[in-house]
This record gives C-alpha cells, structure tokens and sequence, in this order.
C-alpha cells in the first residue's frame, strides 16, 4: 500500500533519537513499553536510564528486592507496573532461561503484558508481524479511514486490528509500528494536527471531509470515584511514622502515613473526634502522657485515572518519641525515610514541610 511506504519513508527521515529504537533487545524494549505506558517519552526516559543504570539485564531486576523497585519507579504512578516488572523479570529469569519468549501466546501470559505491549516487543525485539495499536495509532488510523466507532471499547478493537495487519504485510514490522506511532505523536497529534506536513495527508479521509478535530471518538467514561483520605504526620523532632498500604488497593505495597478514611467529606472537627476514638482503641499510649498537639495543616486534591483522591493533612506533635507498635507501622527520621517507597501525594507533602 502506498500510504504505508510513504509513511515508513518519513519515518526514517524524521524518526526521533531514542535508546529503546536503537536496541533488539527484549529486556530494554520490554522495560521502555511499561514505563512508558500513561508517560511521556520525556519524563519517561530519565526513568529508563536510571533502571537500565540499576539494573542492566533481567537478571539483575530479577534478583532486585520489591522495595527499592518501587522506590526506583517513585513518582510514575501506576505501581503495578512496578511490581509487574519484578514479577515478569523473576519469571523470565526462572521459567525461560533470562530469555525473553518469542511468541505471543508465551508473552501474553507474563504479568503486565497485555496485547499492545506483546506485539511491540516481538516487533521490536523479534521483527515479527504484530501491529502495536496504542492510542496514537488508534487516532492516526481513526483519521485516515474516517473510523467512528470508539476506540476505548475493546470489541472495535479488531476493527482497526485488521486494517492494521493488512498494512504491516511486505514492510519491515519494527519499522512500521515505529513509523505509525512516531507519526501519532509528532504529526497527527489529538489537537491541531499538522496536516500539511502530513506524509499522508492525500490518502486521509479526515483531511479531505474536513472532520480531523472529530477524530478519534472515545465513549463517555464514567465518573471517577471520589475518596476522602485523613493522614496524620505523627513526629517527634525529625521522626514520625510510616505505614505499609495493604495488598488490594490503590498504592499497593507503598508507604503513607496512618490514615483514616471516610466514605464522604467530613467537617475536620468531625475528624478531630473520630482520631481521638482511633486513638483511644489502637494508639492509647498517644494519651497516656497528654503529650501530643493535634493540629489540621492543609488539604489537596490528587487525581488517579479512576479515582479523585481528597487528602487532607493532620499533624500529631508528640513531646516525647512514641513507642507504641502498630502492624506494618514504622518510625522513621529524615535520612531514613528516602528508603521507602512512597506515593507521590505524601512525597510531595513531606517535602512541603
Ligand atoms: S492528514 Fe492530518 S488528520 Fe490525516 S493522518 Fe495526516 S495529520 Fe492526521
């Protein structure tokens, strides 16, 4: 097909520098997809060198402890894609040898592998015909065939599959699927299109209907679910606590001070109340000596791809260093605390102080 050569040529004449396109190796091109799913290539990139620095081959993420993995990915949100990426690595390590499989139906079985990420590893590592269909290439293929059917509902998905498979036939498959998401990316962005640059602009239905802006179509999601989170920075001097988060939740495996959570937004005296009940069953030593000032220090919103996080901040001055014992709780200082790792909410919060 002649849109499909004119749009590898441009590629190859426009392609931008990056370390993961200049590789076949499996490790480093698997690595460079997780991080940089829901990234930017330009946040994501500091993150890749610095796990590349870490840990060069599998092996070594394979032999990496859980905790400094998500200390390393701190900041990049989407933490199980960290804890994927130590899970897949300690497999590949183990069932395969430290070789990456070659075959869809291997890879699709690696956690944190799901369709997109298989195809673009055996096209890139392995120059195997599977086309990645991310969200640039959704857009690009949208506009030039004029496609209205919405592209976050996974039964249109094998429509734009098959367009796609019929494009990557008799052309280099890495090649391709770089050239279709380079081209998303850098041409036929979601706002103002560059159209008259466009390596394909006199094939593309939507240029010449005049309806780019219209394209892709997405269904209504539905509306986040909103949380409403209390945190105590319980310290003494440069001390406080930490607490490990739960398995089956938000932030899984990372740290945050204690917290309680209601199911709406209280008043803060409302919260003042409930902590002195919390504390009273779990924390009596807290008022054993009366030694302690409770103070409210400030709010914030945080936003997840499916929930809108309410925090708000209460600070626990105690006047002598607490020793009461709280399961998965510990006492940190300031040196300390850079061990754990943390959500970016309470990063950002410690760091305010
Ligand atoms: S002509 Fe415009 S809308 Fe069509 S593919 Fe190119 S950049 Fe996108």
């Amino acid at each position: 097909m002649q849109n499909v050569l004119e749009i590898v040529t441009w590629y190859k004449n426009n392609l931008r520098d990056l370390p993961w396109r200049s590789t076949n190796d499996p490790y480093k091109i698997w690595l460079s997809e997780i991080i940089l799913q829901q990234t930017q290539v330009n946040q994501g990139l500091k993150y890749y060198y610095a796990f590349i620095e870490q840990y060069p081959d599998i092996q070594s993420l394979a032999n990496a402890d859980e905790q400094e993995v998500l200390k390393l990915w701190q900041g990049l949100g989407y933490y199980s894609r960290a804890r994927n990426l130590l899970k897949t690595a300690k497999l590949v390590a183990d069932k395969y040898h430290g070789i990456f499989p070659n075959s869809m139906e291997e890879i699709l079985k690696l956690p944190g592998i799901g369709q997109y990420t298989a195809s673009a590893i055996l096209s890139f590592a392995y120059n195997l015909p599977y086309p990645a269909l991310d969200g640039n290439v959704f857009r690009v293929i949208s506009r030039l065939y004029n496609i209205r059917l919405p592209i976050n509902e996974q039964k249109n998905r094998s429509v734009f599959l098959d367009i796609l498979n019929e494009m990557i036939q008799g052309v280099d498959p890495a090649q391709f699927n770089n050239a279709m998401m380079e081209l998303g990316a850098m041409v036929c962005k979601p706002d103002n299109p560059k159209c008259d640059i466009c390596p394909v602009s006199t094939f593309c239905q939507a240029k010449e209907l005049g309806c780019a802006s219209q394209l892709p179509v997405k269904a209504a999601k539905a509306a986040k679910k909103k949380r409403y989170f209390n945190f105590f920075y319980i310290k003494y001097q440069d001390g406080f606590y930490l607490i490990k988060r739960n398995e089956s939740d938000i932030w899984q495996n990372l740290f945050q001070l204690p917290m309680i959570e209601t199911n709406t937004e209280v008043d803060i005296s409302d919260v003042f109340t409930m902590l002195q009940e919390v504390v009273q069953l779990l924390w009596k030593e807290l008022l054993v000596s009366g030694a302690h000032d409770l103070c409210y220090l400030n709010s914030k919103k945080h936003l997840l791809t499916h929930q809108e996080i309410n925090a708000r901040f209460f600070e626990i001055n105690m006047k002598e260093k607490p020793t009461f014992k709280l399961e998965n709780c510990i006492w940190v200082n300031a040196d300390s605390k850079q061990n754990y790792p943390l959500p970016i909410l309470i990063e950002k919060f410690l760091l305010s102080l």
